[in-house]
Order: structure tokens, then sequence, then C-alpha cells
């Protein structure tokens, strides 16, 4: 499998250095070339554990790392989990809730860092040298790259948050790392900010080649990759237990990575009939799907910091399909959603709806659930589920994507059920003596490339 950009000023490269790309050197997003139609091999992948599904998955992509190497990195990966099924679906009233928050830092990032981490940690002791990692945070996408990381051979990562902005038990989960090889650096400024100095520095190519900077957002291909299993996972899961043909997914949605790796799953021949795009009140992507009309908002704080995102850095990789694979024109569209804050695309791809769940639906869908089913939905979840429940296909079964455990967000749900403490996790309560290490830094790509090149030795 070949790897090109969506700019299309690369020439095609292979999955191993895709991987190392992170965002493509034309500032573009890497795709494959053509997605593997697999819609033959469903009966037989059935049968299959997690780890075997996301073995025969990533191996059409990841075609030039040995089968047995990746096999180790995929068991590896997902035994860090504390599920034996990794991503469980349980029906929860009408609802089928795919809980991908059972890795080490409780939300479904973990799903693709863990792998990142060991994928990233193969190349460079195949290749030699070192690779600093940069990333930008809202808050989980943080905490899950430092475990993936942390004291893994030949890399650092410096990840950048929006100060204040991030729950505090995410940032506990960030902060509370203290190895070596771990830098935390609380931005003032958005999320927006932080992502804006990762793509300014990749940009700068003497830079990125000077610091082999690596990419952990999901502008890494790699990400998208090993989130595609877990939507053949659960519709094999909901299709046993409804005797189903299809099934529909709702995906609380931020950056668009996650609902990417839905659509490319669609792409590769699982049947599903709608994707249903969730956010927050930072809805640009739900009112695309709604209007065709991709226009910029100013960012809102909810209780779904996660989704607290206006430029979703994915959406690129779908505009580019919606533009018949055509770089000249994606680049286009591009330029002018930079110029104007806003692109007008017709609306036509039936696979796609986008709904928007504010703050008062997300706290009844809290407060509903748990009332009605002793289920805890994180807000996030909440935000996907209180969608869903304003539009359900009764005829096919929905699977909610639930993105992060309550006990990330303790407030959130003590708000929606006007109880404190329902929401805990053994692996949080271990984190509030730990020490903390984290430096302010002002939201200029700069001063962060200063930083870097202090904490460097090599
Ligand atoms: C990152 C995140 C999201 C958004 O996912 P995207 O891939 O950015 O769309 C939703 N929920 C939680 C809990 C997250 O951590």
């Amino acid at each position: 499998m070949r790897y090109i950009s969506t700019r299309g000023g690369i020439e095609p490269v292979a999955f191993r250095e895709a991987l190392m790309m992170g965002l493509a050197r034309d500032g573009g997003l890497i795709l494959p070339e053509r997605y593997p139609d697999v819609s033959g091999r469903l009966a037989a992948w059935r049968g299959l554990s997690y780890a075997e599904l996301a073995f025969e998955i990533m191996r059409l992509y990841a075609t030039d790392i040995p089968e047995a190497e990746l096999r180790r990195m995929v068991g590896e990966a997902y035994a860090t989990f504390d599920h034996p099924e990794v991503t469980p679906v349980r029906k929860v009233g009408d609802l089928y809730i795919l809980e991908l928050f059972h890795g080490p830092t409780l939300a479904f990032k973990d799903v693709a860092l863990q792998m990142l981490g060991r994928l990233f940690e193969y190349q460079l002791e195949a290749e030699g040298g070192e690779l600093n990692i940069v990333a930008a945070t809202s808050g989980d996408t943080g905490s899950a790259a430092i475990h993936g990381v942390r004291g893994r051979k030949r890399q650092r990562i410096f990840v950048m948050h929006p100060a204040g902005k991030v729950s505090p038990v995410q940032e506990m989960q960030m902060t509370s790392v203290t190895d070596d090889n771990v830098f935390n650096l609380a931005v003032s400024g958005t999320f927006d900010d932080c992502q804006d100095i990762v793509k300014t520095l990749f940009r700068d190519l003497a830079f990125r080649d000077a610091h082999r900077l690596g990419a952990v957002n999901s502008i890494n291909w790699a990400r998208v990759m090993a989130q595609v299993t877990y939507y053949f996972y659960a519709a094999f899961r909901v299709q046993e237990a409804t005797g189903c043909a299809t099934v529909n997914f709702t995906v609380p949605t931020g950056n668009f990575g996650d609902i990417f790796a839905g659509y490319v799953a669609v792409r590769m021949g699982l049947p599903v009939s709608k994707l249903l795009l969730a956010t927050n009140e930072n809805d640009i992507l739900a009112r695309f799907f709604q209007s065709g009309e991709y226009a910029l908002g100013k960012v809102h704080q909810s209780l779904s910091p996660s989704m607290d995102i206006q430029i979703a850095s994915n959406f690129e990789r779908y505009l580019y399909h919606r533009s018949g694979d055509d770089a000249a024109l994606l680049t286009q569209w591009m330029e002018t959603f930079a110029k104007d804050g806003k692109l007008t695309i017709p609306h036509n791809d039936a696979l796609f709806e986008g709904g928007r769940g504010d703050t008062a639906m997300t706290l009844a869908a809290i407060k509903d659930t748990y009332e009605r089913h002793g289920y805890l939905l994180d807000p996030h979840t909440a935000v996907g589920v209180s969608v869903a429940q304003t539009r359900r296909d009764t005829n096919i079964p929905m699977i909610c994507l639930a993105t992060a455990h309550p006990a990330k967000f303790p407030d959130a749900i003590a708000a929606a059920t006007g109880q404190a403490g329902l929401a805990t996790h053994p692996s949080i309560e271990a984190l509030r003596d730990k020490p903390r290490r984290c430096a302010p830094i002002p939201a200029s790509a700069q001063h962060v490339a200063d930083y870097l090149r202090c904490h460097v030795h090599y």
C-alpha cells in the first residue's frame, strides 16, 4: 500500500514513511492510494478476537512491516486494556454503547496511541535516530499519547494543552507523568492555537528535519488506521445480537478523526447506513452536514472539552474525497476557507448526518440514562447519545461511541445527576498524590520551537 497527500505535492510513500511524516511535507494530509475492499472477508472476520481483527485490518495498510512484528505490536498494545474484549458493546435502553475507554487513560485515543508508540519504536530501532513528537491536545490526546510514549526508546514527547481549558483530571493524567522523555506545556490560548503551532512547526521543513518531528495527533494516518477496527468489531457484535444486516453509528466529534475512521470502514465494505456526526455548541461540522456550508465560528467552552474545536484537521481528508480525489480542487477549497473562513459545497452525501447536542441536552442525557438504566455517560458520549435520541431510525440498530470513561469528567456528572462521587476509577484516584511537571508558555510557535531546542540532547 502506498500513501499520497491530499494536496498532491508528494511522491507516493510506503506506510513506514507515512507514519514518520505525520503531516505530509506539502502541508496536506496523508491518505492511502485506495481502500482495500474487504466485503468478501466479513464472514470470516466475525469470529476473530479484537486483537486478531486489528491485525487483519492493519496488515492491509502497514504492508511494509513484517507480519510477525505487526502481530506482536498489536498484541502488546491491546493487552494494556482492562477488558478482555478491548472495546465491548453494551445495550443501554434502545441504544448500543461501544465502550472505547478501557485503555490506560480511559479515552478512545488509547486504542490508536498504544499502537502508535510501538510503531514509532519499531521504525526508529530499524533505521536509527530519534523522534521528537510535538502534539496539541484538547485533553485526551495528550494523556493517551504520553502513556503511549513514556519510557519508550528514541522518542521524546512535547504536549501542548490550552492552559486552564482541560479538565482537572485530564491535566493530572498528563502532568503526573514525569518520565525524562515527557514534556508538558500549558499554552496561554485555545486548542486551535495549540494545533496551529503544531502545523506551523511541521511546515518549517528545516526545523522539522533538524529535530526529526513526529506527529501523534490524528493528522497521523496510523491513528485513523488503528481506529477502523472497532467499527468492524462493534458492527459484528450488534449484527449477531439483532440479526440486522446493517447498523448506524453516532460519533461525538471534534477533529473528525474518529468518524473518518468510520468512513474508511464503510469504504472498505462494512455495511453501515448512517454515520451520525454529533457536536456540542462548536457545531461547524454539524452545520456542514445540514447545509453544505463550512463556516468558522468562535470556540465555545463546553462540558465536552475534547470537542471544543472549530477547525477539524481530519476534515480535509473527507473533503479530498468529496472533491472527487482532486488535489487541485481540494487545495483551492482549503485556500478559500483559509481566506474567507467559509466554504460552501452542495450537500449530497447520504452516509452522513449532523446534529448538535448542547449543554442542556448533554446534562439531560447523562441524568436520564443514569436514572433509567443505571449507566453513566461521560459528557462527550452524552453529546452523541442526546443527538442519537433525536433522530433514531428504529429499524436499524444505533451504536453510540462511548469515547471516555465518566470518571474523567466528575464535575459534569455531578452537575447532571446532582450527586458527587458517582464517577470514579481507581487509576485516577492513584494519581492524586503524585508529583506534577508542566511549563507555562505563550501561544507562539517560536516559543515552543525554542523550548524544544533547549530540551533535546542528542
Ligand atoms: C478526542 C475526543 C473526541 C473527538 O474525537 P475526534 O477524533 O477529534 O473527532 C470525542 N470524545 C473524547 C472523549 C475525545 O477524547
